[in-house]
């Protein structure tokens, strides 16, 4: 199969990402806007959308059935998700369910597979899965969080675009994924842009002063202080020095950032 994205003439995408899904009208869309959409166009990423239903047999295609043992609603029939698999593998691809049930999609994880060469993912849609998928078919199983969405493709575009954005080239700034909130392990600090006084509300006096220790030092306690107040889970396994240590035991005295 030709990949489906424009390529430049001498450039091949060397990470490629299928989608496999009942719905590719759900999920193509997001994927020509913005900077992924740009990402493909320069080549820099081959995303397919896959239909799961070309996969499925019979006049029909059918791609879904009633639950064994029952319960209400219906769930996706394995064979069509291992045909459309046993299509699109290379030997490096990783096989990714999407699935309430999986490990907790983080920033780490994004990092992770970052660095992979193929991705497949697979959505789910109604009750669910043949959890022979999982068993048999998945190399791993993601959720974008604790709740319950009608279906994968939302959570595979999450999945997506948190990952092709650590790719080199995607973002414009060298050096923004590793600044952002979870690079260290901590949240942002505070951003601003013109105007300076926006109905009487200032940019921080320090951000205008020029003093790039003084801004990195304003920084960094700002994004401690955040993450305290917002995410103390994160603080544990945060990397801080011994500064960042005993700024943080000062909050937790009831000391408050300048
Ligand atoms: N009955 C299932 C939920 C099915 S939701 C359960 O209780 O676990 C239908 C499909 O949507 C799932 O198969 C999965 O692919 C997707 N989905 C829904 N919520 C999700 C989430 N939080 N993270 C990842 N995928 C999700």
């Amino acid at each position: 199969m030709e990949p489906t994205t424009q390529m430049g003439p001498f450039h091949r995408p060397d990470m490629r990402v299928d989608i496999v899904t009942l719905f590719p009208g759900m999920v193509e869309p997001a994927l020509g806007e913005s900077m992924i959409g740009r990402a493909r166009a320069r080549g820099l990423v081959d995303i397919r959308v896959v239909n799961l239903r070309d996969y499925a047999d019979g006049k029909h295609r059918v791609t879904d059935d009633y639950t064994f043992g029952g319960g209400a609603g219906m769930v996706l029939k394995p064979e069509p998700l291992f045909a459309a698999v046993e299509a699109l593998r290379t030997p490096a691809a990783r096989v990714i369910l999407m699935d309430p049930r999986g490990r907790t999609f983080t920033q780490r994880i994004a990092w992770e597979l970052a660095a992979e060469k193929h991705l497949i993912l697979l959505a789910g849609r109604y009750e669910g899965v043949d959890e022979r998928v999982s068993d048999h078919l998945a190399d791993d199983a993601l959720s974008i969080g604790d709740y319950v969405l009608t279906g994968g493709e939302l959570p595979a575009l999450v999945v997506a675009d948190a990952v092709v954005r650590l790719r080199p080239g995607v973002l414009g700034g060298e050096g923004a994924a590793e600044r952002e909130s979870f690079a260290g392990g901590l949240l942002e600090p505070p951003q601003y842009t013109r105007p300076e006084d926006f109905r009487g509300a200032r940019v921080p006096a320090v951000l205008l002063s020029g003093d790039h220790a003084r801004i990195a030092r304003w920084r960094r306690t700002q994004a401690l202080w955040r993450t305290w107040r917002a995410r103390p889970d994160l603080l544990t396994d945060a990397e801080l020095t011994p500064e960042d240590r005993s700024l943080v035991e000062g909050f937790e005295r009831g000391e408050r950032p300048e």
